[in-house]
């Protein structure tokens, strides 16, 4: 490899608070019709006041707590000042200079870290959607709170920048702040991309941004495309352009959209419409108390406490939801001498539907599939044998050619080992009456 790439990405993570960032619309905007989650402050209206979101800035203080960040005593919102028509006020509220958490890291599981230069917070766009000869713009999006998450340039390939994207995606999820779903835009990713001669030690000068990504497979494909292509340009002797591009999934590369802008093209100052913000250590630490365990955590103490296989812990801490019912199975079956091993088998092999079996039904299945492999052999062959002593007529029919009569006496079996494995009985059963 002649060229190494250095990586860095900011994240986009929608919040699923109630209302807006800064009016009372309700964020829930998601296939709604257009323009009917709406008031002056998200129109932007003239003379329309701003007020925070208390339980947002919470939640992105609660995330940049999960990455391990410090949380600054001061903080502000500043104006971000650019022309787009899906930006009414004709500037986006956001965070400059001082963010609500700085400096914070993530570990993957491969043990590399990634340092968090900063979560702030900042209020999404309308939507534009283009149409044949027009564009129509749906502002039920516009205010809907929205968390920056920024990145080091840490990242030396691109499949950690995958790891590290889904570990974001289980981090919110499990914080409860967001869904995170790539889908419907609730999770925006644009990693930056340069490339250095192997062996330097010094950053490049410029940097390439890529937009529009919003799937894990797009974002592999950007980056490898991207690579390419600059390292074209790097072997002509030449040094890529600093700007942001585009992935054109159906043209399968980047393409060029503006030259990078500085942050000084932005005009950015204080937000005069909302003071500026003061956390005490007990603010900060009653919303540390609001973060329950997180994935790593619970990965140890799966692991440790219920003596399951890390493969199994891995697959069961995926979705918080999954984990607590896990959980809540093991004490079900803790009475009855089920084991968490064999718990965690049955949800991850028969891929249970966790939301309509209760953990304490599961624990019945367990325990009547367990008595089915203790049948034992002699009384099956008796029982079978009373039955048929019983059920002449039934018998004469079945051998007469009425074969559905099985069922009927199936039936008569099973009711005398209800728990037992249907097949083991049939198999008996034909075999006595042949
Ligand atoms: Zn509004
Ligand atoms: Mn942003």
């Amino acid at each position: 490899m002649k060229y190494q790439p250095i990586i860095g990405l900011e994240v986009h993570v929608e919040l699923k608070t109630k209302s807006k960032m800064f009016c009372g619309c309700s964020a829930d905007y998601f296939g709604k019709a257009p323009n009917t989650h709406v008031c002056p402050v998200c129109l932007g209206l003239p003379g329309a006041l701003p007020v925070p979101n208390k339980t947002a800035i919470n939640w992105c203080i609660m995330i940049g707590l999960a990455l391990n960040c410090k949380i600054p005593n001061f903080s502000k919102f500043d104006r971000k000042n650019y022309f787009y028509p899906d930006l009414p006020k004709g500037y986006q509220i956001s965070q400059y200079d001082a963010p609500f958490a700085v400096n914070g890291y993530i570990k993957l599981s491969t043990g590399k870290k990634i340092r968090i230069r900063r979560v702030h917070m900042e209020e999404d766009t309308g939507k534009l959607i283009h149409q044949q000869d027009s564009t129509l713009i749906d502002f039920n999006r516009s205010g809907v709170p929205l968390v920056e998450i920024v990145t080091e340039p840490d990242f030396r390939d691109s499949t950690d920048v995958v790891l590290y994207l889904k570990k974001i995606q289980q981090i919110v999820r499990y914080l409860g702040v967001s869904n995170a779903e790539f889908e419907k835009g609730d999770m925006r990713m644009e990693p930056n991309i340069s490339l250095r001669k192997s062996g330097d030690q010094k950053l490049p000068k410029y940097k390439v941004e890529i937009k529009n990504i919003n799937s894990f497979r797009f974002v592999l494909r950007a980056i490898t495309q991207e690579q390419i292509r600059q390292e074209e340009i790097l072997e002509k002797g030449e040094i890529p352009h600093q700007e942001t591009r585009g992935w054109d999934e159906t043209k399968q590369k980047t393409v060029p959209q503006r030259s990078k802008e500085e942050a000084h093209d932005y005009r950015y100052f204080p937000e005069p419409d909302i003071p500026p913000i003061t956390f005490s250590e007990s603010d900060i630490a009653s919303i540390n108390c609001d973060i329950p365990e997180l994935p790593e955590k619970k990965l140890q103490r799966f692991t440790s406490i219920y003596a399951i296989p890390k493969y199994d812990a891995e697959i069961l801490i995926r979705d918080r939801k999954l984990a607590e019912y896990f959980e809540q199975a093991v004490s079900d079956g803790k009475k009855l001498s089920i084991k968490p091993k064999q718990i965690a088998n049955t949800i991850i092999n028969k891929k249970i539907d966790v939301t309509t079996i209760l953990p304490a039904e599961l624990i019945k299945t367990i325990i009547s599939s367990s008595e089915t492999t203790t049948i034992n052999d002699t009384e099956l062959e008796q029982a079978i044998k009373k039955m048929i002593h019983e059920n002449q007529q039934a018998v004469e029919d079945y051998k007469k050619g009425k074969v559905q009569v099985i069922g009927f006496l199936l039936g008569k079996v099973k009711q005398v080992f209800p728990r037992a494995d249907i097949q083991k009985i049939k198999t008996a059963l034909e075999k006595e009456l042949s």
